[in-house]
């Protein structure tokens, strides 16, 4: 069994066989001279294949308009506005004649660039690069025929999972037929318009795997989108749990109806806290509409983090400006750029041969990085004028971690206060518990700032010494521990002496089935990914608040096997 991480586009879980759809054309991009005075016939080819491809980009309008309605004419309308852009066709001329080369190498070339300059705009734009690669393939495949299309033997494709590099409209549109169970690509984004089509589906999305050297048509796969995971030819167990997950989820289906705009409260209507984790600027969207109390986590290093060159004080305080504005009143935490293994950004980089996961992460990577920090913490600072953003510390294990970045706080403040800039001068701070040290010194640290969140993902990782990215060992992350319970119980009790908040952020809190345990220990205030929501709110409506005998029995009947079967998926 393999298990793929991604980013979801929609939630939800699929079980079913891979279908890879490759954009062939791509792969056969032919490259070679065309003497001088052969020059004229090459732009001939340019201009029919041009001609060919406004003809079906026009069909695809059409196609699509029927399929997908207003939405869909409108992305292909896009796609004919970027062919007729006449600058790009100059510059494929030019660029034919310039280095007399075909008219395939020079279009390839050229959108490249094209391309390339829409992903260093901000994300509105860059999101727009899959239909430049659609226009070009498009035009690619107008010059010989050949176009996108499944690998896999027709008899294998029904129902499928489609496997690909990337999601395009055209790809959508070609698929439109096909009984698609969940999509799983390489590339992707939130709001890209592919990703708009493919919701029409109503099945999972999910992007940034590294799916099409890892999956192969035939493969058996179980998406979980809501996880971000992807279970390739998965084991009895996992595919045992997921049966059920999804029967269940099916019967919920029909039972579970949350009015989006109703909060989470219990099914005798004890109030809860639900929260949402961030990573991307879009996931705020599909919280539009929706009844939540906050950002618990928005983590910061997904942004920007294919860049080679960091973010400036101004890209970060866009960013943090749009979702605190977007959350209106309701609490965003910020949490400082927090690095680790699985965490860092290409433009960080580190010294050579340091373990970032036992090294240089939370406070430690301050010195190291500071400018970085303080252009962060400005942003921070300056978007806490247009809403309720919390600054959030990761990785504390004692107070000499928060003293590290209060100063680089303390010297932003006085920054701004220099150039004149608005910021919130009593601005909420916050720890996150990711570490044994800080889960058992909750109480000393909780005396200096104003909130915790408890990290389990990390605390467990810390807790166990076992990695929480390691295929081979990921049988020993036991998700739920009984030593990351008991931690957790330190945590809520002390919080709750000093009347201060705690929230649960790491994935454990994307479990329903973990929910009765959390109440028992008397947690009431929970962040979970946004496409989880729902699935959540609509579980709590359905639960009894256990007694604390719940946890107890916990306790008791831990056994060795019993921890495996809860969570060794
Ligand atoms: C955690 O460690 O549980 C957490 C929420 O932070 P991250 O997953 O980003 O490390
Ligand atoms: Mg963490």
């Amino acid at each position: 069994m393999k298990v793929l991480k991604g980013i979801s586009a929609n939630a939800g879980l699929a079980k079913g066989v891979a279908a890879v759809y490759t954009e062939e054309v791509e792969e056969n991009i032919p490259h070679y001279m065309v003497e001088e005075e052969k020059i004229e016939k090459e732009i001939n080819r340019l201009k029919e294949a041009y001609g060919k491809t406004k003809e079906a980009i026009e069909q695809m309008l059409k196609a699509s308009e029927e399929i997908f309605g207003k939405t869909g004419q409108e992305i292909f309308a896009a796609h004919g506005t970027i062919l007729e852009d006449e600058a790009l066709f100059e510059e494929i001329v030019s660029l034919i004649k310039k280095r007399l080369i075909n008219a395939e190498h020079a279009v390839n070339d050229v959108f490249d660039s094209y391309q390339e300059k829409f992903k260093q705009k901000d994300f509105h734009f860059s999101e727009m690069t899959h239909d430049i690669v659609d226009v070009r393939n498009r035009l690619l495949s107008s010059f010989n025929g050949i176009s996108g299309q499944f690998e896999c033997p027709e008899s294998e494709r029904q129902p499928v999972i489609v496997i690909s590099k990337r999601l395009t409209p055209s790809m959508v549109l070609n698929i439109a037929e096909s009984d698609v169970l969940a999509f799983v690509t390489e590339e992707g984004g939130l709001t890209s318009h592919a990703t708009i089509l493919a919701q029409n589906f109503g099945v999972p999305i999910i992007f940034g795997v590294e799916a099409t050297e890892n999956i192969d048509c035939g493969d058996k796969v179980i998406v979980d989108a809501s996880m971000g995971k992807v279970f390739v030819n998965p084991d009895k167990k996992t595919e045992k749990y997921y049966d059920k997950k999804i029967e269940e989820a099916e019967k919920r289906k029909q039972f579970c109806v949350v009015k989006e705009e109703e909060p989470a409260q219990t099914k005798k209507g004890a109030r809860l806290i639900l929260k949402a984790n961030i990573s991307l600027q879009a996931e705020i969207k599909l919280l539009d509409g929706m009844s939540y109390d906050g950002v618990g986590l928005l983590r910061s290093e997904f942004l920007f983090a294919n860049r080679n060159k960091g973010p400036s004080e101004e890209e970060w305080f866009k960013v943090y400006k749009s979702i605190a504005e977007a959350a209106k009143d309701k609490s965003v935490d910020i949490r400082f750029l927090d690095i680790s293994g699985d965490k860092m950004p290409l433009y960080l980089q580190l010294p050579s041969g340091e373990n970032n996961d036992l090294g240089i992460r939370g406070a430690r990577a301050i010195d190291i990085f500071y400018d970085m920090y303080l252009n962060q913490t400005k942003a921070m600072l300056r978007a806490s004028a247009y809403g309720n953003v919390r600054l959030l510390y990761p990785m504390v294990s004692d107070i000499s971690d928060i003293e590290s970045f209060r100063e680089v706080v303390k010297e932003a403040k006085s920054i701004l206060d220099n150039e004149g800039e608005k910021y919130k001068k009593d601005i909420k701070e916050g720890i996150m518990i990711e570490t044994p040290a800080a889960a058992v010194m909750a109480g000393t640290l909780l005396k200096h700032v104003d909130f915790a969140n408890i990290g389990s993902n990390d605390l467990l990782e810390y807790t166990l010494a076992v990695s929480r990215n390691s295929q081979i060992i990921e049988k020993r992350y036991h998700i739920l521990h009984p030593s990351l319970i008991r931690l957790m119980e330190i945590v809520v009790e002390e919080t709750r002496k000093l009347k201060k908040e705690v929230c649960l952020c790491g994935e454990i809190a994307s479990f329903e089935e973990f929910y009765p345990l959390f109440l028992s220990l008397g947690m009431n205030s929970f962040s979970v990914e946004a496409s989880k929501l729902s699935d959540i709110k609509c579980n709590l409506l359905h639960l009894e608040k256990p007694d604390k005998s719940y946890l107890d029995k916990f306790y008791k009947n831990l056994k060795k096997n019993d921890i495996e079967k809860f969570f060794k998926r």
